[in-house]
């Protein structure tokens, strides 16, 4: 089985009267190390997706499997656990802790899994050394620039070598030259621990760092393809 089933997903949102059909019959599956790309313009379906995927939200109509889970089997709290172990997250506005420092908010998933303060501190240091952070590590996030947060938001999402992780619109915040950096950084941490990544976004320049596009249109797959101008990380 592959690591992401999705079956048969329908969602429909209910306003007052009017009946919005956000996805209308979604079926993928994603192999364990796949660098999936679900592009789409805006209102296509992409965050519900994600959202549903990630066991956020719930679908109308269907079944997500991952890594043989019916995620909708779980309750809310072995949902929660189950998301801490096997996802990561990287968010358009980076979602870092405030009053944290950079390494702080990178052990923090760490700290769900029950690691030791010393290990985790440990692994949080490796990690924004490998995003280029090592002489940021006691900064906390207003006193970096949205690019240095999003490595740290990165960072975080890769910590703890989660099974899956999920990026929303990651450089949706980044000029152009920040966005090359980020996006090389993502796939190559992917690449290098065989990580799958699941990239959402609307811009068809970021979806040429996926191995595969699943183009979405009106909630439903309008194509899904192996991605020929494919970018390989130097
Ligand atoms: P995208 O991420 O591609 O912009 P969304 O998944 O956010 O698309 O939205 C898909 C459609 O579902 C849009 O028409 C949107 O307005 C609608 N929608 C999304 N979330 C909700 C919600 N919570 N309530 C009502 N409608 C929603
Ligand atoms: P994105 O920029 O990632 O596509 P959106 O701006 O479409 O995000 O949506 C942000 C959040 O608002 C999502 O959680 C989505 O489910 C919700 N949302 C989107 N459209 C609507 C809507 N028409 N009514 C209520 N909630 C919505």
């Amino acid at each position: 089985m592959s690591l992401i089933c999705v079956k048969d997903i329908r969602k429909v949102y209910h306003l007052g009267t009017e009946k919005v059909v956000a996805l209308n019959r979604i079926n993928l599956s994603i192999e364990q190390g796949e660098i999936c790309c679900i592009l789409g313009t805006s209102g296509s379906g992409k965050s519900t997706l994600l959202n549903i995927m990630a066991g956020l939200e719930k679908p109308s109509r269907g079944s997500v499997f991952i890594d043989g889970v019916d995620i909708a089997k779980l309750s809310e709290r072995q949902l929660a656990v189950f998301r801490q172990k096997n996802i990561g997250f990287i968010f358009q506005s980076y979602n870092l802790m405030p009053t944290l420092t950079a390494v702080e908010n990178v052990a923090m998933p760490l700290m769900f899994k029950g690691i030791g303060k010393k290990s985790r501190n440990g692994q949080a240091v490796k990690m924004l050394k490998a995003v280029k952070l090592g002489n940021r590590m006691h900064h906390k996030p207003t006193q970096m620039s949205g690019g240095q947060q999003q490595r740290v938001g990165i960072a975080r999402a890769f910590v703890a070598h989660p099974k899956i992780v999920f990026a929303d619109e990651p450089t949706g915040n980044l000029d152009s030259k920040t966005t090359i950096e980020v996006m090389e950084m993502i796939v190559g941490l992917a690449r290098k621990h065989h990580e799958t990544l699941i990239l959402v976004t609307h811009d068809r320049e970021i979806a040429q760092y996926a191995d595969r596009i699943v183009h979405l249109l009106d909630g439903n797959i309008k194509s899904d393809k192996a991605n020929e101008a494919l970018f390989v990380p130097g």
